[in-house]
């Protein structure tokens, strides 16, 4: 690959909006949503394919986009963060943003940088060690992916720990963990990925599964599925400080 190639990434829209996920939730981010995905998730909300042209949003909440060319240049990404003023970070989200690691190593922004990542390619991950402030890391529970075979979700799972180790919270970094809860979600699955990972974060997130289009203020959760991630919380207070945040992006209707 040419070093060219290092300087241009697909993305899919520039915005300026708030976190809607996690401890960070309210802060104000600009967002950089790059294209591609290596995982297939069941309960995937994010149309992350390739359209040829990146979106961006230069008045925050404005839903007005310009269509700009696509690959974008690390400089031209530069121009266009410009414009978002008084940010907490810049999130580099997606798809999955650690696929385009070589053309982050090159961004030199004045806001932190804010890693929202699925975790599983750990020499990707080791390219940023240095470079990311943030890192919101999910664990992907195997039973949450689509047709993953029984040798593949064990490597899936060794590379997740990997990238926690290699992306740990340290003095200048935060880590945690995101793990999205859904109806069938085990159990036994949460807390395995939790013991493995606990000594790597600050927290552990669990995010209730928001179901694909639903209306907002449905009703998400039955009684007995409350009770059943309550008691997971409890459990995984043993381990380390555990929340309970849905998405509240999807509450209010920002992007
Ligand atoms: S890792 Fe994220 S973007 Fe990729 S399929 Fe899963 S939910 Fe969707």
């Amino acid at each position: 690959m040419s070093s060219s190639e290092h300087t241009l990434a697909p993305i899919k829209e520039v915005f300026c909006s708030v976190q809607g996920e996690g401890p960070y939730v309210g802060t104000r981010q600009a967002f950089i949503r790059f294209s591609g995905c290596n995982l297939s998730c069941k309960y995937c909300d994010t149309n992350f394919a390739n359209p040829g042209t990146c979106d961006y949003e230069r008045i925050e909440g404005s839903g007005s986009f310009e269509k700009l060319p696509n690959p974008v240049s690390v400089e031209k990404l530069g121009d266009m963060l410009e414009p978002f003023k008084k940010l907490h970070s810049v999130s580099l989200t997606g798809g999955e943003p650690l696929l385009h690691a070589d053309f982050i190593e090159k961004l030199n922004l004045s806001s932190p940088l804010y890693l929202e990542s699925n975790m599983t390619l750990p020499e990707q991950a080791r390219k940023l060690s240095e470079k990311v402030t943030y890192v919101s890391g999910d664990f992907k529970l195997p039973e949450a992916i689509r047709e993953i075979c029984p040798e593949t979700r064990e490597l899936h799972v060794e590379n997740t720990i990997e990238c926690f180790r290699i992306l740990e919270k340290n003095e200048s970094r935060d880590c945690f963990c995101k793990i999205v809860v859904g109806k069938d979600t085990k159990f036994e699955t949460v807390i395995q990925a939790a013991e493995a990972i606990a000594a790597y974060v600050s927290c552990i997130i669990l995010q209730p599964e928001t179901p694909i289009g639903s209306a907002i203020r449905t009703p998400r959760f039955t009684q007995a599925s409350v009770q059943k991630i309550l008691k997971l919380q409890k459990s995984l207070l043993e381990l380390t400080d555990t929340r309970i945040i849905p998405q509240t992006h999807r509450m209010w209707g920002c992007l």
